[in-house]
């Protein structure tokens, strides 16, 4: 039996929600508060009694969670942090999506703060990506749009498919570290992310107000891309001086502090984006994204799809699966409604894009089917008359 990416055999669906224990990113340590150190060991998400931590965070959200108690709190650390002369106060990164626009306006708007906003680019704008982001400046703020060299983009994204079935890798690891890295190069010493991991699952620390700076700083040693090393990456054509923007920071200031917004305001993701439509000009697509029925997250990048097909196949787990949990978590949808929606969208070829992506990470049709396939676990996948089924169905 092929078992791979360090998943769980056994497959166990979560009793409130949609999501299966074969979902990555739980960090046990984090029950002890003392070990953050491991806060980057990759497994899945901890499930008790049936339920998976992120059901089990959401009832924290919900039940427990003093919000007023909460802002108080977040406004004690933005009048620590406020300038007195207009210059920039905090970095807000992001695309322009729902959740960094709601992020950046309350706190222009409500707060008084000056944010900087920045954006790492997605591989390729969509048209509605771009709408929105044009948008966000328009509401009211400056921003930076870095733009990696898309020659070693490329390559990257290329060598992290291939490799780890993991395209989105590269974005990832270089989206983490930009908020931190322009704060420390303009002096500027708050970062303000918006969705913290306890929200969907991935950190058992529910009160995850800050980024253990072990996210952001290290050395440059320690930096893998699709599974190789700087010394590897080499091999492929790629040198030191092109993955700039995808080394861990150094000589960080210890003043510097990177937070989380949901931990300060309770975060309703259907919430964000009605505040975004109202004041940041946001618009949903007028298609659904292919895999789910939502129309309104991740839009911007012509391979988000493909990120969500990837994780279908390693995990079982695609955008439908992620979208319903989450809105049956805040209560908008029922189980026994998103378990329809799964079944009826998870899974679904992104093929809007399939040609543009073949072509971005220079891989052939064939070549690609070999890939997905070979990534197949076998306590996940079936091959029935020559069509691949899934051995377990949330129901
Ligand atoms: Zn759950």
């Amino acid at each position: 039996m092929k078992t791979l990416w360090g998943l769980p055999e056994k497959v166990i669906f979560c009793k409130k929600c949609v999501v299966s224990n074969q979902r990555p990113g739980t960090v046990p340590e984090f029950k002890n508060k003392s070990s953050k150190e491991n806060s980057t060991k990759k497994s899945t998400i901890g499930f008790e009694d049936g339920i998976c931590a992120a059901c089990r965070y959401h009832e924290y959200k919900y039940d427990v969670v003093d919000w007023d108690s909460r802002e108080k709190e977040l406004l004690k650390l933005l009048d620590k942090h406020r300038s007195k002369d207009g210059s920039y106060d905090v970095v807000v990164p992001g695309s322009g999506g729902k959740d960094s626009a709601y992020v950046s306006h309350i706190l222009k708007n409500k707060y008084g703060m000056n944010p900087l906003t920045v954006t790492w680019a997605p591989h390729s704008y969509t048209e509605i990506g771009w709408k929105n982001f044009i948008s966000w400046i328009e509401s009211g703020h400056d921003n930076f749009l870095i733009t990696p060299d898309r020659s070693v983009h490329k390559k990257l994204t290329s060598i992290s498919f291939k490799n780890l079935l993991h395209p989105f890798q590269p974005f990832i690891i270089g989206q983490k570290y930009i908020g931190p890295r322009i704060a420390k190069d303009y002096g500027i010493n708050l970062v303000f992310y918006g969705e913290n991991q306890a929200e969907g699952g991935s950190n058992l620390d529910w009160d995850q107000k800050t980024m253990p700076r072990n996210f952001f700083t290290g050395n440059s040693e320690e930096l893998r891309i699709g599974g190789l090393n700087i010394k590897e990456l080499s091999d492929h054509g790629i040198s030191e001086s092109d993955l700039n923007l995808y080394k861990p920071l150094k000589n960080i200031s210890s003043d510097l502090e990177v937070h989380f917004m949901s931990y300060y305001r309770k975060w309703i993701p259907q919430e964000n984006y009605y505040y975004a439509v109202e004041n940041c000009g946001f618009k949903d697509n007028s298609i659904r994204s292919e895999g789910t029925y939502s129309t309104y997250a991740s839009l911007d990048d012509k391979i988000d799809g493909f990120h969500y097909y990837t994780t279908y196949i390693k995990y079982g787990i695609g955008r439908a699966t992620y979208d319903a949990a989450s809105e049956i978590r805040n209560k908008h949808i029922t189980r026994e409604e998103g378990v329809s929606l799964v079944k009826k969208f998870d899974g679904e070829f992104p093929k809007r894009y399939y040609e543009h992506f073949l072509n971005y990470i220079n891989v052939d049709e064939n070549q690609f089917k070999e890939i997905i396939d070979k990534s197949r676990s076998d306590h996940i996948w079936d091959k029935v008359d020559g069509e691949w089924q899934l051995k377990h169905k949330v129901s």
